[in-house]
């Protein structure tokens, strides 16, 4: 599969994946390869989308993600049509990744903020920690390409320490004391499961599918902990009996520090099952077509090392 073919057979590779094992098909992840450049007045941006392709075996057991082609689209707009999206003139390589300078960060996935100044250094500061680990940078990049920005403000939801309302795209903190980079990894994660999945992450909130939602968010987390080399695991909590069993799976998928291109799916609902008895708040029952895309394919659009 690893070849380049043409979209036509995409789409035919595509309807025959959703014939025999009911995979989405939203198979698309913005590479790296993104710059905004500033020419007079007129600001264009190009962007690379890369195409890949899922296939499955044994009866959708085993999925494999295969890259097929760049596509690069140039927008330009004039400054005063409105309000640009993308990045910054100004930005800097990280891993690979061109990512607005530091000081732009936060503005450049804002709509608005309600935050106190000392607030707001410490969400400047937990935005430049996130971004540190390489598979965050691809999550900013994605979320900067596409435009999704964010209101911040104080509040708690639900009890958590954070919360990303899809309703209103509002990323809130329960106290001060949790703007941190652990917290913006779970909450900018949804915000671009919001963008990935079509139709938006809103219409799973407290219905089908919400514990599959939240359980890819947490196995992004425990899997950039797994590579980085630290962090409370998150997916199968340590009270639960298969929190080991899933701490094994994590370490066996990330061996010599490298993101998995393939999941077993058997395992993932699994544990997205154990997930849920851990959860009592996500416990809405799983949806088995929704797998875990936003994930792998921020993997395999990503610079990061992979098995
Ligand atoms: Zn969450």
């Amino acid at each position: 599969m690893k070849k380049l073919l043409s979209k036509s057979l995409w789409i035919s590779i595509c309807t025959l994946c959703l014939a025999a094992c009911t995979i989405k098909s939203d198979q698309i992840a913005p590479n790296d390869s993104n710059a905004r450049i500033a020419s007079g007045d007129l600001y264009c941006s190009t962007i690379t989308i890369d195409w890949w392709s899922v296939a499955c075996t044994n009866g959708g057991e085993t999925c494999y993600w295969s890259y097929m082609y760049p596509e690069t689209k140039t927008d330009c707009s004039y400054q005063s049509s409105g309000p640009i999206t993308g990045f910054s003139p100004a930005g800097v390589l990280l891993d690979g990744y061109l990512v607005p300078a530091a000081d732009q960060r936060l503005q450049d996935i804002t709509i608005s903020s309600t935050l106190n100044t000392a607030q707001t250094t410490e969400l400047r500061e937990a935005l430049n920690d996130f971004i540190n680990p390489c598979l965050n940078n691809n999550l900013f990049s994605q979320l900067v390409v596409r435009g999704k920005k964010f209101n911040f403000a104080m509040g708690s939801s639900g009890g958590g320490l954070g919360g990303y309302n899809p309703n209103t795209n509002t990323i809130t903190f329960a106290s001060t004391n949790n703007i941190t980079a652990e917290v913006l990894r779970e909450e900018l994660f949804h915000g671009y499961q919001d963008i990935f999945y079509s139709g938006g992450i809103a219409q799973y909130f407290g219905h089908d599918g919400e514990s599959n939602i939240e359980f890819e968010s947490k196995l992004f987390k425990d899997l950039v902990n797994m590579v980085g080399g630290g962090g409370m695991q998150s997916g199968v909590t340590a009270d639960h009996p298969k929190a080991g069993a899933y701490t094994s799976w994590l370490f066996d998928m990330t061996s010599a520090g490298k993101f998995p291109t393939v999941l077993n799916l058997d395992k993932y609902q699994e544990y997205l099952q154990a997930f849920r008895e851990c959860y009592a708040t996500h416990n809405e029952p799983a949806r088995p077509d929704l797998l875990p895309n936003a994930l792998m394919q921020l993997i395999k659009g990503s610079n990061c090392p992979q098995n």
